[in-house]
């Protein structure tokens, strides 16, 4: 009886993420506009909700209320310190210690360090801004984004967010997931650090963004829940994604 030949199974290959790499595999991408990426998407999704603040000093505060936890629960944390305190600068610099903690601590971990973060920002923004940034937010960019990046967990992307909302700046702004989703769609190839992937990111799309604030606002929510969804950061679900055809990943991973 004659052993038959051993099923050859094909070596598993590390996916692509740009498509230079998905053409040296022999594969080809459509390369997708933003305009159509944003469009799929909001076909997949529908019309994302408003941004929850849009206020600038609000929405470091958002950002700083809570921590690792989900948008609900964020928003939970925000609405007690609104309830509680009040979300001015003086509101917050007078606030009592109880009444800033049952916020931070609906926010998560370490409730007690957010406390400390929120009375810097109170002050932060009283002393460089006379505790209102929509001037600051409508002025000069660049001096408006080395105004911001000195309150905490506010790094370039959460800069341009808040300037792109509070402000209609003319840029799109990403949080991790849409930049992960645009890098594997092949916008730009992945850099030696977030920061540089970031800006090859922006380079790319920059001829292509949204003309009005709205839709820039809508394009950033929208590739953060595709992020969230279905191209998430281990094993994106790729079978089911509108947008596979045009994808440099998916192209690399066939
Ligand atoms: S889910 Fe897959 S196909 Fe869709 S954008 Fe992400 S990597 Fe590409």
């Amino acid at each position: 009886m004659t052993a038959r030949p051993r099923k050859q199974t094909a070596p598993r290959r590390k996916p692509t993420t740009s498509p230079r790499q998905a053409s040296a595999l022999g594969k080809t991408t459509a390369p997708l506009t933003l305009a159509q990426v944003v469009s799929t998407l909001r076909g997949l999704y529908g019309a994302p909700a408003a941004p929850p603040v849009t206020d600038p000093f609000e929405m470091i505060l958002w950002e700083n209320v809570a921590y690792l936890v989900s948008d609900a629960q964020r928003a939970e944390a925000f609405e007690i310190l609104r309830r509680r305190v009040g979300t001015t600068p003086q509101a917050i610099r007078t606030a009592k210690t109880a009444d800033l903690l049952a916020a931070a601590e609906r926010g998560g971990m370490r409730p007690m360090d957010r406390v400390a973060r929120l009375r810097t920002i109170a002050d932060l923004a009283i002393e460089e801004c006379d505790g209102d940034l929509r001037d600051i937010v409508r002025g000069p960019m660049a001096e408006a984004k080395r105004t911001l990046r000195k309150f905490p967990s506010v790094g370039e992307p959460s800069a341009e967010k808040i300037l792109m909302t509070s402000a209609g700046a003319p840029m799109l702004a990403l949080e991790s997931n849409g930049l992960r989703v645009l890098v594997r769609l092949g916008f730009a190839a992945e850099k030696k650090n977030y920061a540089a992937t970031y800006r090859a990111v922006q380079e790319a799309i920059a001829a292509q963004l949204p003309s009005r604030a709205p839709d820039r606002v809508a394009a950033h929510a929208l590739l953060r829940q595709h992020g969230q969804t279905l191209c998430k950061t281990s094993r994106p679900a790729c079978p089911a994604c509108p947008l596979a055809g045009g994808c440099a990943y998916r192209a690399g991973t066939l």
